[in-house]
Parts: structure tokens; sequence; C-alpha cells
């Protein structure tokens, strides 16, 4: 059967003064139905671009977009913008880090919430009351009738990501991206909103994008994990399999500078040495090679001089065999 959504070998390049930058080299994958899948990275790892890019929201002037995006049989990157305009209002709505990105300061939250859903659906003034009084309700929103008439500044933080996840289930989209859609909570109510979005996917079946720098915000909510680096996908699987027993070495940085569950917060973490790369002069062969501690073990200049390729399901883009995989992780990166 086909995937509901499907990203196949997908470039997103930008003109800029300095140069062309290729914010996302060659991105394939799929998401089904009532399915989440976690896409994980650095900031400039093409997390974000991807999913403006299935949204149709870049700029057509300066960026260049190749490849194939499949929305429930439809293609996206040849769509009008009139048919974009339409698909998020109704099929794909987005879930902003900051719910002021998508929500006025100068209209009451009702009012936010009922006129798109009246524009897409064509409902009456108060049928789209009674739908977005529903769906503040859902989300959690206390009185939500006394609620509606209140403006954004009104609402604490955590109720205007709320509001803004109602506001994003008003047309029930078959796809939500979610990109950081916590990260600038505290961790109670951090916990809370990831609790709502699953429990709302139960409900509603939509597949979800998560997008995240964290592994361990994403380690509860997605079924399948993507994690990418300079604009490519270097591992995938499912989250269990990612998170137990990670193939790449990015991978392996990632899940040593995160903090463990339970553990002490103030551990002392081990980030990644070295930055992510400029993406307008990427490094030659796999992109990671600066950064890792494992070329030595690959032979020859593989490391630098080839690019190594992301496998269908279960896989991680790089040189080591896969015992090498498997053993380097067991015996010097897993937490003990
Ligand atoms: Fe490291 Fe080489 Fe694997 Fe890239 S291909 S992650 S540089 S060992
Ligand atoms: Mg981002």
């Amino acid at each position: 059967s086909n995937p509901f959504l499907s990203v196949r070998d997908l470039h997103v390049r930008f003109s800029t003064e300095d140069g062309v930058v290729k914010a996302v080299d060659g991105l394939s994958f799929d998401v089904e139905r009532g399915k989440t899948l976690g896409i994980v990275g650095e900031s400039g790892s093409g997390k974000s671009v991807t999913n403006l890019t299935i949204l149709g929201l870049h700029s057509p002037k300066t960026t260049t977009v190749e490849g194939e995006i499949v929305l429930d049989g439809k293609e996206l990157i040849t769509a009008s913008e009139k048919e974009m305009e339409k698909l998020r209002g109704n099929k794909a709505a987005m879930i902003f880090q900051d719910p002021l990105t998508a929500l006025s300061p100068y209209y009451t939250v009702g009012r936010q919430l009922s006129e798109p859903f009246m524009k897409h659906t064509g409902a009456s003034k108060k049928e789209a009351k009674v739908r977005a009084i529903e769906m503040l309700d859902k989300v959690g929103i206390p009185q939500p009738k006394t609620r509606f008439d209140d403006y954004p500044h009104q609402f604490s933080g955590g109720m205007r990501q709320r509001a803004m996840i109602a506001m994003s289930l008003m047309c029930d989209p078959d796809l939500l991206i979610a990109d950081e859609p916590t990260t600038a909570l505290d961790v109670t109510v951090q916990a809370q909103i990831l609790d709502l979005l699953r429990d709302l996917q139960q409900e509603f079946g939509s597949a979800i994008i998560f997008i995240t720098h964290d592994l361990g915000v994403i380690s509860h909510m997605a079924d399948d994990l993507l994690v990418m680096y300079a604009g490519r996908a270097v591992e995938r699987g499912s989250t269990r399999e990612v998170l137990r027993q990670p193939q790449h070495p990015y991978t392996w940085g990632l899940l040593s500078s995160m903090p463990r569950l339970g553990g002490d917060l103030n551990e002392a973490l081990s980030p990644i040495p070295g930055s992510p790369p400029s993406l307008l002069n990427p490094p030659s062969g796999c992109p990671f090679h600066p950064r890792c501690a494992f070329t030595d073990k690959v032979a020859g200049n593989r490391c630098t001089d080839e690019r190594p390729s992301l496998a269908d399901g279960r896989a991680a883009a790089c040189h080591l065999t896969a015992e090498q995989k498997q053993t380097i992780f067991i015996d010097q990166i897993q937490p003990r």
C-alpha cells in the first residue's frame, strides 16, 4: 500500500549572496496515518526546512525544490499556491515552537480559531464557535466558553500552546507537523502537552511529524525516527531500535549529550565536539567526518572521499561495518 506521506530524494537549495546553500540534500522518508515520525537533529540539519517545504511555506523566489512529496496520492512540489493553501487549511497543519508565530495579539483566540474554519469549511459563525469551544475544551483549556473571548496575552505560555494545538485541529487535519512544540515550556507543562498530543492522535488518527533536537522528548512520542545531519538522513529505524542500539556516530553523540531520564540533571554532559558544517560548502564524503572520532576504523580515505548511503528500513549512513556499528556502541558508548 502507498504510504500516506512519501518524500523521495528531496533537495532544497537556497540562493544567497554567498552562494547556494544545500539545506536538504537527497532526503527520503514515509509517514503512515496514525503514526508519528520523529525527526531529530541539531539546528541547521534541515529538519525545519523539510517540513516548511512539505507545507509549501518556502519562498519560491529564492528556493529550488526537487524530488517528490506525495501526500495522500497528491504530488505537492508541482501543486499551485492555491492548492497548497487549501491543503494547509484542511489536510495538514503545523504547530510551532512559539505560539505567537501562529496567534496574532490583536484578535481574540476564539476569532482566530473560527475564521480559518469558516473559510475552509463554509461553516457559519455559530457553527465555528461551537467547534472552537469544543477544541479548546479538548486541549484542556478550562472554561472554554469564557476563554473563547480572551486575547492570547491573557493566556499563560502553556495555554497558548494548547490554543495553537486547538487551532491546528479545527479542520481535522490528516497530517500534523509539530516543530519543537514544547521547547519553550517548563518540564511539567512540556510533559502535559506531549501527553495531550498523543491522546489527540489516538482520537483523530492523524499522522504526525515531530521535529526536535532532543532525543529524550522523542522517546515517548515517535514510532519511527529519522536522524538528520547536514541536510541528510544519517540514521533511521523504529524509535525503540534507534534508541536501544544506535548505529551512527552522530546519533551516539546526540545520545551521550542527553541528560539521562531520572538521572541528575547537573551531571556533566559530553556535547559533540565541533559544530555543524556550513551548507554553503559541505564537507566531502561523509558530512560528519570533521567531527567523527571513528574515521580511523574505516579502511582507506572512504570517510573523506565517499558519501555513505542510507539503505531502506533500519539503517545508518556510515562506512563502519555492521559489526563495528554494533560493537563500538556496546563497548564504548552505551551508558553503564
Ligand atoms: Fe564517521 Fe566515517 Fe561513519 Fe562518517 S562514515 S560517521 S566519518 S565513521
Ligand atoms: Mg528549527
